[in-house]
């Protein structure tokens, strides 16, 4: 039985799936218009934790995480690379990808693209505007929050307060200050579609409402984000959907509301030789996949990472010890088995640091116990790679990797072979694990 913390109850809740059959989970994914830093990848490695835990435990998880790929950050990056939005949300997509898998991050298991649902996204705006929950004025569509009774009940901010604590300047479109953007309009230049209100394009928090309704239906099981979505981005979320089927329990949307805390770059050595941005390319030049992981998990989900070379170390030379102990036995492959102490700790509200301790002891002890083995490599060594290669390079590794387990297929081991010793020529070693060829260079 999983226990986990529930943002919305602001308490550590027994974790009961609306279906035991079928869990579903969602969480938000990235903008795609720059490289991912480590502050991203903390709320996408959060994520993977608990796809991972629920997995271990239910027969069948579905977790969603959306891709941005329309937003004023990309329209601007596209202008600054030259290149259009497409190339540009396609080119960090994949930047995406690679980074997320170089760190062991599982990819979710639907992936659905803002752009590829505008049609529904302007259908779902036509029937806010018809309940009275939204309004147009200037070739905008706002979501009016004074039609939704709760809104800001994931964050607890409260609309009175809100407006007796700052003065704000309420833009003339807006009827009041805290109606949020569903459509906006587009200049010509810029990428949008067309649509009863003009040319134009969605607003952010809509994309997930009506992104996760879609791929899980409602109510689903859990909703995930970092901690900075919490508002506006979730309370919108829940205002929108709310208001379209006429609810006023965010619970009618996603029962457990699951946050990461924050990343904190706090060696200043460290964010001067690399900017106050730390990409995670840029940490494997030094540490592996695994090493990142592990400095990622070291921390409780929910609580802020001081992010450090010392941290970094600290990890590499903790996951290095592990890794040695574990690979003096055979293989034992990756699974998460519940009877275990470390699969105890992460049924507690994902209590990574403490799982880490009890692998730490049984190597100290020298006490190899072939489950909890199993179930520390499911969670903490995800990552196969080891070493800082660009997408061009991995592509063409991958599929060599590909072509050589074809030729096995076909017992043309000549051809296996002669691959085999291509890859080698470019540094890269195989393994074959259970039919699974892993690779580093
Ligand atoms: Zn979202």
């Amino acid at each position: 039985m999983l226990n986990i913390y529930n943002s919305l109850s602001k308490n550590k809740e027994k974790f009961i799936p609306i279906d035991e059959s079928h869990v579903r989970f969602y969480s938000c994914g990235p903008t795609v218009y720059n490289k991912i830093h480590i502050g991203n990848a903390r709320a996408f490695i959060a994520a993977d934790l608990l796809s991972k835990v629920l997995k271990g435990i239910y027969p069948k998880v579905t977790y969603v995480s959306n891709i941005t790929d329309i937003d004023d950050k990309i329209i601007a990056a596209s202008k600054e690379e030259g290149i259009s939005i497409d190339k540009l949300s396609k080119k960090y997509f994949d930047v995406y990808m690679q980074d997320i898998g170089l760190i062991g991050i599982t990819p979710p298991d639907i992936q659905p693209f803002a752009t590829d649902f505008i049609k529904e996204m302007i259908e779902y705006i036509k029937k806010l505007i018809g309940l009275g929950k939204a309004y147009e004025t200037d070739g905008n569509v706002l979501f009016r929050v004074s039609s939704f009774a709760n809104y800001g009940c994931l964050s607890g901010r409260n609309l009175n307060e809100q407006k007796s604590g700052k003065r704000v300047v309420v833009e003339s479109y807006k009827e009041n200050e805290n109606d949020f953007v569903l459509w906006k309009p587009s200049n010509a230049d810029e990428p949008g579609w067309e649509s009863p209100w003009g040319y134009g394009r969605p607003g952010w928090h809509l994309e997930c409402s009506v992104m996760s309704e879609i791929t899980l239906d409602i109510p689903f099981d859990i909703h995930g984000g970092g901690n900075d979505l919490k508002f506006p981005h979730h309370d919108n979320e829940i205002a929108q959907t709310c208001a379209f089927h006429n609810s006023d329990n965010a619970q009618d949307f996603a029962k457990y509301w699951f946050h990461n805390g924050f990343l904190n770059l706090e060696n200043e050595k460290m964010s001067k030789s690399l900017g106050n941005v730390v990409y995670i390319k840029d940490l494997l030049k030094n540490y592996d996949g695994n090493h990142v992981r592990l400095a990622l998990l070291s921390t409780h989900y929910r609580q802020p990472i001081p992010w450090s070379k010392t941290l970094l170390d600290q990890a590499k030379s903790i996951s290095t010890k592990i890794t040695n102990f574990i690979e003096s036995y055979s293989d034992i492959k990756p699974k998460f088995v519940g009877s275990t102490k470390i699969a105890e700790a992460l049924l507690d509200d994902l209590n990574t640091p403490q799982a880490i301790r009890i692998m730490q002891e049984l190597v100290q002890k020298s006490n190899f116990i072939e489950d909890e083995v199993a179930t520390y490599k499911y969670i903490f060594q995800g990552s196969t790679q080891v070493t800082n290669i660009d997408l061009d390079q991995q592509k063409d590794i991958e599929t060599l990797v590909r072509q050589r387990d074809e030729a096995r297929k076909n017992n043309d081991f000549d051809l296996a072979d002669k691959i085999r010793d291509k890859l080698s020529k470019m540094n890269v070693t195989i393994r074959d694990i259970d039919g699974k060829t892993e690779w580093k260079i």
